[in-house]
């Protein structure tokens, strides 16, 4: 049987500091090596202070998935020599005098598969590493420390997958309830990384290392259980070991063989005391936890009868729920549902569309209204909604300015499908052999209104001029 297991790396990016310094979390926005200090750098004599957000952050991820929590964490220093650890210890945790990490023994559900939840710790994420050219050919490599010392929450699976599919299944349930509790933006690059053991039955544990994406994810899986099995075959024995991805060629490249544990010579973090968790502080998280996915989904139906498959698009996706949240009006929830479903996130498929929208509850509010009203019609209301987006002006404004108002004043009509009857005399002739053709009609009226015009009222006196029932 193949067995496969994930661990997971995810960035607190919510987090304003670093795990034990006072540098940004938020890396990214700085020149190489000016968000640094002499705690992330490990300059002798620096003392690192633990970040008590980080901490109660990680441990709302604990809760979620179902782990048990200590009533005290200890961290450890895991030793090892590498450019982008510059104090040549990562600060981690171990569970080695009892669980002393911030979680264990969880679950998530992926289908009808339960994936057990190993372990849960909190560590800090080195710096990043640069080369020029392939990572294999590379002449130079260059050491951006501004991400060493960001918190890191490492989440340990049980080897309890099967396939790689339930592999990217996991991935994107887990991201969206990290993403849900606000604790982290899983679409920033590098904020969620894997790595992933795979096993074939009667063979040795190969580990593929650092992968970026869960879509290279699921196919590295795929290709190493490919691999193993082709091996078996032949009777070539499958050694343990590390290996690569490589993007390029989308296969996994041998690496090293596997260090064991020891060598890295863990033992307790002396710099920083073992902290207690007590269950007044647990039971604040607990109170503050955001509502889950699958509650948040099941409201959705009950109350509103939204339907279970636009709740569960809708509820999975914190942007949108939040978005959903406050447009609802609880009259109107249905249609709103709807709107943000099959309009606005197809207009918002982006992080940086949805950074730069204006777009706020109020607008869909209204915008659901005004169609309801007959104020204006649904393709008026796509055209106001890219205004909307852009510019973030009241609808009734929008509407004004674009002159958007639904044309349903009957001599104004009448005078327009005049029009149309006259441009359309082959229509109007063969529409007495074939009365479908009325829709045709009902299609000129409306381009010649840029989609202004109301359409049962087109309907209704444009079957009246052609006298059809
Ligand atoms: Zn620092």
């Amino acid at each position: 049987m193949t067995k496969i297991g994930l661990e997971i790396h995810c960035q607190l990016t919510k987090l304003e500091s670093k795990l034990f310094c006072s540098c940004k979390a938020n890396y990214r926005e700085f020149e190489p090596n000016t968000n640094i200090c002499p705690i992330c750098m490990g300059i002798p004599g620096s003392l690192p202070l633990l970040n008590k957000s980080a901490v109660e952050k990680a441990t709302l991820i604990a809760m979620a998935l179902d782990c048990r929590t200590p009533d005290k964490i200890a961290f450890f220093r895991k030793n090892y020599f590498y450019p982008d650890l510059p104090k040549n210890f990562q600060i981690t945790q171990l569970n080695a005098y009892g669980n002393t990490s911030i979680g264990w023994e969880g679950k998530i559900s992926v289908g009808n598969v339960k994936i057990r939840i190993r372990r849960i710790q909190l560590e800090e994420d080195p710096g990043r590493l640069i080369y020029e050219g392939a990572t294999e050919k590379t002449k130079l490599t260059l050491v951006d420390y501004n991400r060493a010392g960001t918190p890191l929450v490492e989440i340990v699976t049980e080897p309890d997958f099967e396939t790689p599919h339930q592999v990217r299944e996991f991935l994107n349930i887990l991201s969206d309830l990290l993403e849900n509790l606000n604790v982290s933006d899983p679409g920033l690059e590098g904020a969620m990384r894997a790595d992933a053991n795979v096993s074939i039955e009667g063979g040795s544990k190969v580990e593929i290392k650092n992968i970026g994406s869960f879509h290279d994810l699921e196919k590295a899986v795929h290709f190493e259980i490919t691999r193993q099995q082709s091996l078996a075959e032949r009777k070539i024995e499958i050694v343990q070991e590390t290996r690569h991805w490589d993007d390029g060629r989308k296969i996994t490249v041998s690496a090293r063989t596997k260090e064991e544990e020891a060598e890295y010579r863990y033992h307790l973090e002396a710099d920083i005391p073992w902290v207690r968790i007590n269950d007044g502080t647990k039971n604040q998280l607990q109170i503050h936890m955001p509502e889950s996915i699958s509650s948040k989904k099941e409201r959705y139906v009950s109350k509103y009868g939204i339907t279970p498959q636009v709740a569960d698009i809708l509820s999975s996706d914190r942007y949108f729920s939040e978005l959903f949240e406050k447009a609802n009006n609880e009259t109107n929830a249905k249609d709103i549902a709807n709107m943000i479903t099959t309009d606005i996130m197809g207009l918002l498929d982006t992080r940086e569309k949805r950074d730069a929208s204006k777009l706020k509850g109020d607008h869909i509010t209204d915008l659901v209204e005004y169609i309801k009203s007959n104020k204006i019609t649904r393709a008026s209301a796509k055209l106001a909604l890219d205004e909307v987006i852009k510019n973030g002006k009241r609808l009734s404004e929008i509407i004004e300015d674009l002159n958007l108002g639904h044309v349903s004043n009957e001599d104004v009509l009448s005078g327009i499908i005049a029009e149309v009857l006259d441009e359309e005399a082959k229509a109007v002739e063969d529409s007495k052999q074939n009365p479908d053709i009325v829709n045709f009609l009902v299609g000129k009226v409306m381009q010649k209104t840029r989609g202004k015009a109301d359409p049962e009222l087109t309907l209704l006196l444009l079957k009246k001029h052609l006298d059809i029932d």
